[in-house]
């Protein structure tokens, strides 16, 4: 390797906030920003989180390590580092001398394209067991009666079952009816899912849906569900959290076709505003609008 006609430096300023540009020239489909997610290097289902934050690609991943856009390159390409550095020069523009082919790309097209195929079917495999896992749990499940969380929070069981801990176990079923996880909330509105159940696409539906002119809510938490439940009498679907809600509206609509779709975001600006963010992206898919609540402490834990 001939010594780099150019410093790092130099190409870091110049690949600054051009990631978005970079990344596909590697054949390397990134996730939207601040989710959880697969990595691109090593699946997973969502250890990755893309956060750009000092603009130069910017990553964390719980199975391989935080790192910015050449060490992402390089991990997904396998390039040295000095040759990921030469070619990122070349597609800012500070140099002509580029080494990568269309051959190349399609390569790592390729190669992204099964570790994609080979996380899904783990996944998939790993999904179906905690379903089986959740259907047995509910049936074996005895009802208790205490419920801190619920009083806390001042709203009804809706459907769940109260574990002798005291725990509100909230089902997640799919747009079929097929159980497929369980939310665990304690007390203090610690939330736990089954291990590797599945989340995207599932939720829990309080409420009826009416024949005429239906409307149905879609909320993140099950408090904030049942609290919107109660002082509209729509329908809810609880979508667990933010990412979820177009995955959820989209599995409501299935079934629904004519209802509209109220999506009560939650208010959570101090984080992003990520819950209003999802909100709208769902709005922009599915149609419907976008709520946001008043209160701004509350039902939301
Ligand atoms: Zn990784």
């Amino acid at each position: 390797m001939s010594k780099p006609k150019f410093q790092l430096d130099d190409v870091k300023a110049h690949a600054r906030g051009k990631w978005d540009m970079i990344f596909p020239q590697f054949a390397i489909a990134m996730p939207p920003k601040k989710r959880h997610a697969p990595c691109p290097a090593c699946g997973g289902s969502d250890r990755f989180r893309y956060d750009d934050k000092k603009e130069m690609g910017d990553f964390y991943c719980n199975g391989c390590g935080a790192g910015d856009g050449f060490e992402l390159i390089s991990r997904c390409t396998h390039l040295s580092f000095p040759q990921v550095l030469e070619e990122v020069a070349a597609i800012v523009g500070l140099t002509a001398d580029t080494k990568i082919t269309d051959a190349d790309r399609k390569r790592w097209k390729k190669e992204a394209d099964m570790r994609e195929r080979i996380r899904l079917e783990e996944e998939a495999k790993i999904q179906k067991n905690a379903a089986r896992k959740a259907q047995s749990l509910w049936r074996s499940t005895h009802q208790g009666s205490e419920c801190a969380y619920l009083e806390r929070k001042k709203v009804p069981n809706f459907g769940c079952l109260i574990n002798h801990e005291g725990d509100l176990i909230v089902p997640l079923f799919d747009e079929n009816g097929e159980m497929w996880n369980l939310q665990y909330i304690k007390y203090d509105g610690e939330k736990t899912f089954l291990k590797g159940g599945r989340v995207k696409g599932c939720f829990h539906f309080i409420g009826t849906v009416e024949l005429q002119d239906p409307v149905i809510c879609i909320a993140e938490g099950y408090a904030t569900a049942a609290s919107i439940h109660l002082a509209t009498g729509y329908p809810v679907a609880v979508a667990f959290n933010a990412g979820n809600l177009l995955p959820v509206g989209m599995a409501i609509q299935k079934n629904n076709p004519h209802a509209r779709l109220i999506y009560c975001a939650d208010d959570d600006s101090a984080k992003e505003n990520t819950g209003l963010n999802c909100a709208n992206e769902a709005v922009a898919v599915t149609g419907g609008i976008v709520l946001l609540p008043e209160f701004k402490q509350g039902a939301a834990a």
